[in-house]
């Protein structure tokens, strides 16, 4: 394993492996009635949030108590300072707090990087959502998901079949997936309309389609994006109702998946856009273990980056 967590490049097959064995024994842990494992006791694990989110903020700092570390979150949110003076002001005084490891959010992508690469911190640095770049913590949750359902929680995803439909461009959780599914042996194929489609998507290992009906029947993992409205600065396509026709899912469509496919969403979901309530709640959906699986894939990062030479 590298030092940081940045991009779900950073993991080869055998760390990508690693990281979801340890996360499938640490995740007993969270299923008895005592969550706790001394593992980490005495190290310091910085939460630095300096943009909006539920699931990923409090998945990290579950993770973080899980394994005793001591946790600080520490909310960056409207600091009026400039971005780059703000992350190294930031920075020195988590390296005087004397951090161990520090979760960095933000709005800019190439932010951890700057952290993890800038002499500012010894810190080990663990992306956990950079602009519209990555999210690799995000993927090993998803990429764990898929396993238990689709190889049986273990091995590789060799030969699987994943689609990922949406706003590809805005969207962080589609690259690290697109990465780390291929680094696992699956095929992955993104569908999306032609504008929210990145420039360069034909370098990335995947196939690309504008048709989602096309790929159901032969997927075995299905996973919506949600439309990141807030990131949008223009008009990506004509209407809401358009957009939910040509590429939501809604029963119909899901009919189409083969009887064992599961459904899957990072989260937050916009009911109704991209996913219908009746798909995001229904039994091929396991948008909710998916959030369960966060917390083990977390506590396995944290427990490899910062002290993964004993077992756990
Ligand atoms: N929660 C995920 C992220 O932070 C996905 C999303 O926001 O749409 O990237």
């Amino acid at each position: 394993m590298n030092r940081h967590l940045l991009s779900a490049a950073d993991l080869t097959h055998d760390d990508a492996v690693l990281v979801l064995d340890t996360a499938r024994e640490l995740a007993a842990v969270s299923g008895r009635a005592v969550k706790k494992l001394p593992t980490l006791r005495g190290r310091t694990v910085v939460n630095l949030f300096f943009e909006d989110s539920t699931r990923t903020r409090i998945s990290f700092e579950a993770a973080a108590k899980r394994l005793s570390a001591d946790v600080i979150n520490f909310s960056a949110k409207g600091s009026s300072v400039s971005k780059g003076e703000s992350l190294k002001d930031t920075a020195l005084t988590l390296q005087a707090m004397g951090a161990d490891a520090v979760v960095i959010r933000h709005s800019a992508s190439g932010a951890p990087h700057r952290l993890a690469h800038s002499g500012w911190i010894s810190a080990a640095v663990v992306n956990a959502g950079d602009g519209t770049h990555e999210h690799p913590t995000q993927a090993l949750l998803d990429a764990y998901t898929m396993r238990e359902h689709l190889a049986d929680g273990a091995g590789d995803l060799a030969g699987r079949r994943v689609t990922i439909v949406g706003d590809v461009l805005h969207s962080r959780v589609a690259r690290s997936n697109v990465l780390l599914l291929h680094t696992l042996g699956a095929h992955v194929t993104l569908v999306a309309p032609p504008t929210l489609l990145p420039v360069g998507v034909a370098t990335w290992p995947c196939e690309v389609s504008y048709d989602l009906d096309a790929p159901l029947p032969a997927s075995d993992a299905l996973m919506m994006l949600r439309v990141q409205r807030e990131r949008m600065d223009a008009a990506f396509f004509p209407s809401e109702r358009e957009y939910a026709r040509r590429y939501g899912l809604d029963a119909r469509r899901a009919a189409l998946l083969p009887e064992h496919a599961i459904v899957m969403h990072p989260g937050p979901m916009n009911r109704g856009m991209e996913i219908t309530a009746e798909v995001a709640d229904g039994p091929r959906s396991v948008i909710v273990e998916q959030v369960t699986n966060g917390v083990s894939i977390r506590m396995a990062v944290l427990y490899l980056l910062l002290g993964g030479a004993e077992p756990a």
